[in-house]
């Protein structure tokens, strides 16, 4: 049986008209649910007339912007399937996600103008609509939409493309059910009401922005203040401001890491925040342990594009106590954690985690070997390594990719990266695996130390010696200014191994 997607907007405008809906800091633009739907509702009409129908594909490129929101809830009214584009790719590699996605309309700001006409050009666009004024003027011009097309949970609403940390981007199919079932698992154990005032500081482009907590806020009748690119000094002044009253936050760990570094970090009041959100990526219980001394206890969960994305979560109440564990299950997902057969490992034992239910992804887009390969009797294969406790409390151990065996032994390079954030002169650290005769493969730790900090070599390996077994002290350290990230904030592992590997490869 399927349901018909049911539009929240609507549904907001009609019973709270000047609640407001959304907040752009970078043009000082507030939206309230009423005007938020007229908008839409033109928009949609708008897109309309240039074509565009069910299944037809419009696609992004902007900073994060109200606007990007509109073409995602007008692409829902038409049936057609929103794409988001990140900002930070180049357009030789953008032009390998236009052409996978073929969209009939880009929209794009002002800043991303010579980018958009280079795709269009390349990728065949039919349209460009670019925020700001020419975008005013034809939602000014546009009616209101005679009907929405009748659209059903099932069908594709969204193609969101993965953070492109392992490999190549790939395009996960989002349903409505996805994202409506996201809205329920997130909302509840995050307590997202009518009431929320949410920050938005991750991008749009990404799950983490667009649905931790964007959409399950629009979904409850909340608001969503929108910044344009991460700023930690001044994401601390809104945080610690009385007037604006934020009570929601989401970041992947980096950003939170970046605004413990802040000078304003000690003196801010965080006693606000009744939702501190990390995810994404390993978060160092020692970063978790620097929030918590200043009061703000941050709440870890675990989720991926193709799971739209939460899949784990860790109640509130335990987030103290169960510190480095990415909590339960949600609501609607069922997870196992199997050996290499695919069959179920023993409770305690560390195998990869398969998830299943209404929040995962029909397939990749265009990816057939993709989609046979990361499905087993409709199990997604998530690619992280993962065990339970005693109690049912799950560990994201790291990426299964990332693993290297030293000596015969697994090496997980997150347990490692973990011990090391706890020395105080570090700013980032990551560890990847070499190819080494004797051993197979040792670790080499990347390390970033703070500005005005040093850290003897030999100090890190006599505190990894303390802490770790012997196969899992890295044998060599590099020191670097920062480490590469992608547009999320995640550390881009082969980016490290290209650098610090396959030269000495070449170079022996
Ligand atoms: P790609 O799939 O293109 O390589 P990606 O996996 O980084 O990129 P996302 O879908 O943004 O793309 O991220 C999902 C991944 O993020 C998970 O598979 C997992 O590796 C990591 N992750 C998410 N939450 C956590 C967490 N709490 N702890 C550790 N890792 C996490
Ligand atoms: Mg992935």
């Amino acid at each position: 049986m399927s349901f018909a997607y049911f539009d929240w907007i609507t549904h907001h405008a009609e019973v709270r008209p000047d609640r407001i809906a959304l907040i752009d800091l970078a043009t000082q633009r507030r939206l309230t649910y009423r005007a938020l739907d007229d908008r839409i509702d033109r928009l949609a009409s708008h897109l309309a007339s240039l074509g565009v129908g069910r299944g037809d594909r419009v696609a992004v490129l902007a900073a994060n912007t109200t606007d990007t929101l509109e073409v995602q809830f007008a692409c829902f009214r038409l049936g057609a399937i929103f794409v988001p584009l990140n900002v930070r790719l180049t357009v030789h590699e953008l032009s390998f996600i236009v052409g996978d996605a073929a969209p009939l309309v880009l929209a794009h700001d002002s800043d991303f103008a010579a980018m958009a006409g280079d795709l269009q050009s390349k990728c065949g666009i039919a349209h460009l609509l670019q925020f700001g004024a020419p975008y005013e003027a034809a939602l000014s011009a546009a009616p209101r939409l005679a009907r929405a097309e009748a659209v059903t949970l099932d069908d594709v609403s969204t193609i969101m493309y993965t953070s492109g940390t392992t490999g190549k981007p790939k395009g996960a199919m989002i349903t409505h059910l996805m994202t409506f079932i996201n809205a329920v698992n997130l909302g509840i154990p995050a307590f997202i009401t009518q009431r929320t005032v949410f920050l938005c500081v991750m991008p749009l482009f990404h799950t983490g922005g667009l649905n931790c907590y964007t959409n399950p806020v629009l979904h409850a009748g909340g608001t969503v203040i929108l910044m344009r690119a991460f700023d930690p000094g001044e994401t601390l002044r809104l945080i610690g401001d009385a007037g604006i009253g934020l009570t929601h936050f989401f970041g992947v760990p980096s950003i939170y890491q970046f605004m413990c570094q802040h000078p304003a970090f000690a003196d801010t009041d965080l006693s606000r925040l009744q939702m501190a959100g990390v995810g994404g990526a390993p978060m160092p219980v020692p970063l978790l342990r620097i929030w918590q001394e200043r009061g703000c206890t941050l709440v870890q969960g675990y989720g991926m594009t193709e799971t739209s994305p939460a899949v784990m979560m860790l109640d509130s109440d335990d987030a103290a106590r169960k510190a480095g564990s990415a909590g339960k299950p949600v609501l609607h997902a069922d997870l196992k954690i199997v050996g290499p057969d695919g069959e179920p490992v023993a409770p305690g034992e560390m195998g990869e985690l398969w998830v299943k239910g209404p929040n995962i992804t029909p397939g990749y887009w265009n990816r057939p070997e993709a989609n046979r390969t990361s499905f087993t009797d409709g199990w997604l294969h998530t690619g992280d390594a993962a065990r339970v406790d005693g109690e049912g409390f799950y560990y994201i151990v790291d990426r299964t990719k990332d693993m290297y065996i030293s000596g015969g032994e697994n090496v997980y390079p997150a347990e490692v990266e973990d011990v090391l954030y706890q020395l105080p002169e570090i700013a980032e650290a990551a560890v990847i695996g070499a190819p080494d005769p004797q051993w197979g493969e040792t670790g080499v730790a990347i390390i970033a130390v703070k500005t005005g900090h040093d850290l003897p070599e030999a100090k890190l390996h006599t505190h990894c010696r303390e802490r770790l077994a012997r196969f899992k002290c890295p044998q060599r350290v590099v020191f670097v200014e920062a480490l590469p990230r992608n547009a999320t904030g995640k550390v881009h592992k082969p980016t490290l191994r290209e650098r610090f590997l396959v030269r000495e490869t070449m170079d022996a």
